[in-house]
């Protein structure tokens, strides 16, 4: 019986699999070789092998569900010597693990893995950590998709939740019991842009023995770098800026192999792991993920910038702004402050509101955020048009509030993209 065989229960990969992703790749694959280097000759070179089948310079696509093995002594051997290469599509694909070395090398981690999408990554170390009786305590602006789970689901199994106000340490400090076992939050958030002093919140949960998880889609690898500050788990949706085209959906949580690992034996019971063909696009994607950030980062700043010095424009939540709240600790922490821009529109209901959003050109309407195209939405139709007006004072979702997710677009055109909506629209 091989460890994916249908005759009994088995673990999805031996548990002395901790370690470098890249010496897991298949056994007809040369290990890989990342290069030192920045984050652009990272994102091109990290996690890949120099030596690819076929002497191709980029990697290819394994389009297959299982690996053969030539005899049965070598299943023995794979079984009884725990040899590193692939057995079963839900365990790992080559593909998968070059852009798990990939995004390890970008982020400074020890290893990492890759999800069918940013909630099933979530979902995934939740599940792999948490049990009965254990409490998980939230900053309040995390993905609310995130909370949700934790809310409504994570509760059906007698595991706690709390929610204390983004920013507040001591609150969280506060909420912590005996049964504490994770500390979560975002940072920065979405759409407020809030950004949590990530030395501060790993040493709570260090001090507690609790563990830390930040997602950092809206920061990614390129401006903060969450495991350095001492934080477990940095949890991405790489379907925003590492995928950066739009084009799929992926998930990515990254930390030292010792809680990285019940992680990865849950994926492969759970199921929720990347196809070979959608981690073909994440790494072709990844290639140009810091250039893109240059981009991104400038576009999101100029865009601030213009806005909050326009008439039509109460105020703009940006963490680049000097006016941000969270400006000192942005300035600290972050090497930039991403393509996300909110802002609220002066004297507008959400219909005058929705006329500005309606008249872009240039911007799709769309949710999302990260990708090379611009998308801008109105949080509260997008995402929170079913909550109570009450509900949606209490999340500080107001009716004349826009999101735009800068893309790659020049800076002017996305600038002028809004000075004609705002001015058409008045
Ligand atoms: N985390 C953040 C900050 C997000 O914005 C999202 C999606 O919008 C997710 C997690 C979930 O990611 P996915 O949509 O890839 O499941």
């Amino acid at each position: 019986m091989t460890p994916s065989g249908s005759a009994g229960p088995s673990p999805p990969h031996r548990p002395d699999e901790v370690g470098p992703e890249v010496e897991r790749r298949g056994d007809d694959t040369a290990v890989s070789s990342t290069p030192p280097g920045g984050p652009s000759t990272l994102a091109v070179h990290g996690g890949e092998s120099r030596d690819k089948p076929g002497h191709s310079l980029t990697d290819p696509i394994f389009a297959t569900s299982t690996y053969t093995f030539t005899d049965t002594a070598s299943i023995v051997r794979f079984i009884e010597e725990k040899q590193p290469r692939e057995e079963y599509g839900r365990y790992g694909n080559p593909g998968e693990r070059v852009v798990e070395a990939k995004l390890a090398a970008l982020e400074g981690a020890e290893t990492g893995l890759l999800f069918a999408s940013g909630m099933a990554a979530f979902v995934g170390v939740l599940m792999a950590h948490v049990n009965a009786g254990d409490e998980v305590i939230c900053f309040d602006e995390c993905y609310h998709r995130s909370r949700e789970f934790c809310r409504r689901h994570l509760t059906r199994f007698g595991v706690g939740f709390r929610e204390v106000p983004s920013g507040n340490y001591a609150a969280m400090e506060a909420a912590i019991t005996p049964r504490t076992k994770f500390l979560v939050s975002e940072s920065p958030t979405n759409p407020h842009l809030s950004v949590v002093d990530i030395p501060r919140f790993a040493d709570i949960g260090r001090r507690h023995g609790v563990l830390t998880l930040i997602d950092a889609t809206l920061g990614t690898p390129f401006n903060v770098r969450p495991l350095e500050g001492g934080i477990d788990f940095v949890l991405h949706s790489a379907t925003k800026y590492l995928g950066g085209h739009n084009d799929l959906l992926a998930g990515a949580v990254l930390g030292r192999g010792e809680v990285i690992e019940p992680v990865r034996q849950l994926r492969g019971i759970m199921g929720g792991i990347n196809s070979p063909h959608n981690a073909y696009l994440l790494e072709r994607g990844l290639k140009t993920f810091a250039l893109r950030m240059e981009r991104h980062n400038a576009n999101g700043l100029g865009v601030a910038r213009f806005l909050e010095a326009h008439p039509r424009v109460e105020r703009v939540l940006y963490p680049g702004l000097e006016s941000h709240p969270y400006h000192a600790e942005a300035r600290r922490s972050m090497r930039g402050f991403g393509g996300l821009v909110t802002f609220l529109l002066r004297d507008a209901d959400w219909r005058r509101t929705a006329a500005v959003v309606d008249r872009m050109r240039v911007a799709r309407i769309g949710p999302s955020l990260g990708g090379v195209e611009t998308l801008i939405e109105q949080p509260m139709v997008m995402s929170y048009w079913n909550y109570s007006p009450a509900d949606r004072a209490g999340f500080r979702i107001a009716d004349n509030m826009i999101r735009i997710a800068c893309g790659i677009e020049e800076t002017a055109d996305l600038i002028d993209d809004l000075e004609q909506a705002l001015a058409g629209a008045s």
